[in-house]
């Protein structure tokens, strides 16, 4: 990461259209640090540092107020960059400057693309702090704000207090958490190293943090080239989240509402990272999960939190849940035949319907196949949602936010192998078949 890079965050955060709009471009500028200081921007980021977002309306600059002597202390943990304690404070409030607007001379410009030569910690320390604003920023706070579930979304100080924050103990965040935690379930255990962590559950939880590998990845990767950072940033949170949480959805209904086009999710899955890393090919890898209880609950919490056009109470989530778990067990149960080679094949029909939800080669990246992951659970809870939201809401939830059809041919069937559409498409019937 360079300094160019914090010239990109800000053209970013405006349309840049002709000539004219670049000059006329107004960046963030610190009166101590100009444009190269750690910039913080969003309304969490400025509560941490005690400020209120009223007052400072473009956000702050904390680079002009690092402790060096508490960034070089040996005791205290430098990946916790966002530890107000390594900055100057007043109370609870660091002593960082106020940011303001302004359009740049050329010298300036060329001024601050000279500066930056910041070495060891610091450029790291600050750089993790850049990354986080960068990505934030690309997906912008309302997707931001979607990311929960799984993700644990808003100010942690706020929910602890600081003193709190700084003595809570694991089961005191249980009932603080609650809302990000209960409506993601897993069975699997955290590796030994997640364990170990002192603070595990808000660290595991926080968007950026986990996926910051990957932002640094990217970062490294891009020199030079045009950011597709929404894109990336969308994708590898669809990837982490069904790796590591088993949150799956169908990869069109997150799309749809993180208000991302095929397009541009294509455009950026054909120019991935090349050689793909190990840690991502894993994680498409994990897209083929047979759907169980948990996939099923995990995806009954994205649509009560997100499906805005069918409300659902806890009961009916609950109901939802039990009889899509039933619906289940019962395709599993089921045994089919399916003609191989000269004979047949004995098959369950879950482990049949499971094999052919795939996307085609053309949805791919670098030809590791993508498994539709989370469109059997969704099957199942559109199915059941029939009897327990009565048929009307069941329409609009298949059509509006499973299954959606709004803009002509969906690009999710035009995607998919034509066998998982035909089995999309007569699920219905299949199950119909399957009660008589
Ligand atoms: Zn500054």
């Amino acid at each position: 990461m360079d300094s160019t890079d914090v010239y990109d965050e800000y053209f970013n955060q405006s349309r840049i259209e002709t000539e004219e709009d670049f000059q006329n471009q107004e960046l963030l500028w610190c009166d101590e640090c100009t444009t190269n200081g750690i910039h913080l921007t969003s309304e969490d980021d400025l509560i941490d540092h005690g400020f209120n977002p009223s007052e400072a309306p473009y956000g702050i600059c904390i680079s002009c107020a690092i402790d060096y002597g508490k960034l070089q202390d040996e005791n205290l943990d430098k990946n916790d960059y966002t530890n107000t304690e390594f900055f100057h404070q007043v109370g609870h409030k660091t002593l960082a400057m106020v940011l303001k607007r302004r359009k740049l001379t050329d010298q300036e410009v060329s001024d601050g693309l000279e500066r930056q030569k910041s070495i060891g910690y610091y450029r790291d320390f600050s750089n993790k702090y850049k990354l986080k604003s960068l990505y934030r920023s690309a997906i912008t706070e309302e997707r931001y704000r979607k990311m929960s579930p799984p993700y644990f979304v808003g100010n942690r100080l706020r929910y602890h207090g600081i003193e709190r924050f700084h003595s809570v103990g694991t089961d005191d965040l249980k009932s603080n958490y609650e809302l990000a935690k209960m409506k993601v379930e897993k069975h699997v255990e955290p590796p030994e190293s997640e364990v170990e962590r002192p603070t595990p559950m808000e660290f595991r939880r926080d968007w950026f943090d986990s996926l910051i590998d990957s932002f640094m990845l990217h970062e490294m990767d891009n020199n030079g080239r045009p950011n597709k950072r929404l894109a990336y940033a969308l994708i590898c949170t669809y990837l982490h989240k069904s790796w590591d949480w088993n949150n799956v959805e169908p990869f069109w209904v997150f799309a749809r509402r993180m208000s991302i086009g095929n397009i541009q999710l294509m455009r950026k899955m054909n120019d991935w990272i090349n050689p793909i890393t190990n840690y991502h090919i894993a994680q498409i890898e994990s897209l083929s999960i047979e759907p169980s209880l948990q996939t099923i609950t995990n995806l009954v919490g994205i649509i009560v939190d997100h499906s805005h056009d069918v409300l659902i109470g806890d009961e009916e989530s609950q109901q939802l849940i039990q009889a899509s778990a039933n619906l289940l067990k019962r395709l599993r149960k089921m045994e089919i035949n399916i003609p191989k080679g000269n004979g047949n094949e004995t098959k369950s029909l879950l482990e049949h319907i499971h094999s052919t939800m795939k996307f085609k080669n053309t949805f791919s990246i670098q030809n590791y196949e993508f498994f539709a992951a989370g469109s059997i659970e969704a099957l199942c809870i559109s199915y059941c949602a029939g009897s327990i939201l009565g048929l009307e809401r069941r329409n609009v939830l298949h059509r509006k936010f499973l299954f959606p059809k709004l803009n002509g041919f969906p690009w999710w069937k035009k995607e998919l192998t034509s066998d998982a559409v035909r089995i999309i498409e007569n699920f219905d019937k299949i199950i119909g078949r399957l009660q008589t």
